[in-house]
């Protein structure tokens, strides 16, 4: 198997322009869980550009339960990234759902993300494994880390190496929360393969309060990167508003998350822009 520790025991280290997922660093994601207007994406970017996030995730194409709710901006979305992009620096994550978009996607998105509803999606996995990007592959909602690691095996099989797995809490008798963020899949991944692991505590939880208590988590576990969804009014988000951090939120869990990553030897690569003296000058980075 090729996401084997025992095939490469060193660790894959997948590169996103300078951010680098699995090496010494904890890499952060950030962004609206949709790109939901031009205007509120480059507030939000500009925003967690300031609190020191590495990566701006934002989905164009949105895999809604209802066939009802927002789908998402589509190409106008995508269009948008790449402006955020261009003013804040950071490079995008954006969700691929069918298989006809993989290589136009692959040219204006730096990681494509497969959601979990699309673990299994064999096709769009090869596909994913001839395009040079990074592949954020979430496990599958009711899918074993032995399955997770077999879908891996579908995009290195076909010779892309740089796929970071990401848990985003599984399908459980509990309602409390929208899913159980399994942690321990950390320790678990990190013993049979080399592939980075990322946390998404804002699925992992789907309420605002257990996002920040799980992201410092995810890190104190060792978690290479974790991915928060963040909103300039999340009240009135077209998705995922109950999971969603205002501004102002993520703004301090970075301060405290910065804090134990320190700790715990994994600092964040340091992007965070002297924040005083931006804010002061409208935000103009
Ligand atoms: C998302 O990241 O917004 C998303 C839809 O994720 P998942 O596939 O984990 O539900
Ligand atoms: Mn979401």
């Amino acid at each position: 198997m090729k996401s084997s520790r025992n095939t490469k025991p060193e660790p894959t280290e997948v590169s996103i322009g300078d951010i680098v997922v699995g090496g010494v660093q904890t890499v952060v994601i950030a962004g609206p869980c949709a790109v939901e207007s031009h205007d509120s994406l480059m507030r939000i970017a500009r925003s967690v550009k300031v609190s020191g996030a590495h990566l701006l995730r934002g989905g164009a194409f949105k895999p809604r339960t209802s066939p009802y709710s927002f789908q998402g901006h589509g190409d106008d979305a995508l269009k948008w990234l790449g402006e955020a992009r261009a003013v804040t620096g950071l490079k995008v994550v954006s969700e691929v759902m069918d298989v006809r978009r993989v290589e136009a996607m692959a040219r204006v998105v730096d990681c494509l993300q497969v959601g979990t509803r699309n673990m299994q999606n064999f096709d769009l996995l090869r596909e994913l494994g001839r395009v040079p990007n990074a592949i954020l592959l979430k496990r599958g909602m009711s899918a074993t880390i032995e399955e997770w690691l077999l879908a891996a095996e579908y995009i290195l099989a076909e010779g892309n190496p740089n796929v970071i797995l990401c848990e985003r809490g599984i399908r459980t008798f509990e309602s409390a929360t929208r899913n159980t963020l399994d942690l321990s899949a950390i320790p678990v991944v990190r013993a049979l393969s080399h592939l980075p692991i990322a946390i998404d505590p804002s699925h992992g939880t789907g309420r605002r309060d257990g996002v920040a208590p799980m992201t410092k988590a995810a890190i104190a576990a060792g978690a290479d990167a974790v991915m928060i969804e963040v909103h300039d009014d999340p009240e009135r988000a077209l998705s995922d508003g109950a999971q969603s951090l205002s501004l102002f939120a993520f703004d301090g869990l970075m301060r405290d998350a910065a804090r134990i990553a320190d700790v715990c030897g994994r600092p964040f690569q340091d992007q965070r822009v002297v924040a005083f003296s931006s804010r002061t000058i409208g935000g103009a980075i």
